[in-house]
């Protein structure tokens, strides 16, 4: 499955209207086991790139736009991680625009400066499986909300989240449902 820059565009304004529409609930997930910060860090920094896309015209620019516009405005954990996922993304448009070879990158976008292994309860999470699955199939909006819904069992050892120790158990991880929404979103274009 390959993605051209029109899909991409598409794609990053579908997650948009996600990001907007479930900000308050992002923040509420975020409340015990963190800051109560990351629907409105993320809804400030979409509302960035879809400021940005309209400059763009490769995949690589496309991606690269994001990248920079999530760096510069989301603050927070998720901001450079996501930042740096869409920046590999950019790098790999470079020489392939299959889906799985951009998706790869992406999440060792989020590994090497995050550090977070599954089973953190990190974004890490979803992407993981999203990305293994992807390279045979689609998936349907159900099984990406599964690894969503799957990280509330997990005790966190990344992030704020891991700062309340067991308590973070039986709350889903805020990152890993933007996540969620970002595959979502992916889905509604291929
Ligand atoms: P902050 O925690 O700085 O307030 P956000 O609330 O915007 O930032 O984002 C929190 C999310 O970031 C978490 O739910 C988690 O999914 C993700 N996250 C935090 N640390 C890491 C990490 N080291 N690796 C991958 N994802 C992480
Ligand atoms: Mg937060
Ligand atoms: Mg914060």
């Amino acid at each position: 499955m390959n993605l051209t820059a029109k899909m991409a565009r598409k794609w990053l304004i579908l997650f948009n209207e996600k990001i907007q529409a479930k900000q308050d609930y992002l923040s509420e997930l975020d409340t015990p086991i963190g800051d109560g910060d990351h629907g409105h860090n993320m809804a400030r920094g979409m509302t960035a790139v879809v400021s940005v896309l309209n400059d763009t015209q490769t995949l690589q620019e496309v991606f690269k736009a994001t990248a920079m516009a999530l760096i510069s405005e989301v603050g927070g954990a998720s901001g450079p991680l996501y930042g740096t996922a869409f920046m590999e993304m950019a790098k790999a448009a470079a020489t392939s625009d299959q889906l799985s070879d951009l998706l790869s990158a992406g999440l060792a976008g989020i590994i090497k400066p995050g550090g977070a292994q599954v089973g953190d309860k990190t974004m890490v999470d979803v992407w993981t499986p999203i990305v293994t699955e992807i390279q045979k199939r689609t998936l349907t909006k159900i099984e990406i909300e599964e690894f969503v819904m799957a990280t509330a069992d997990l005790l966190a050892k990344k992030g704020r989240a891991s700062y309340v120790g067991d308590r973070s158990i039986g709350h889903i991880d805020p990152g890993s449902q933007s996540s969620g929404y970002l595959f979502e979103s992916l889905m509604e274009v291929i």
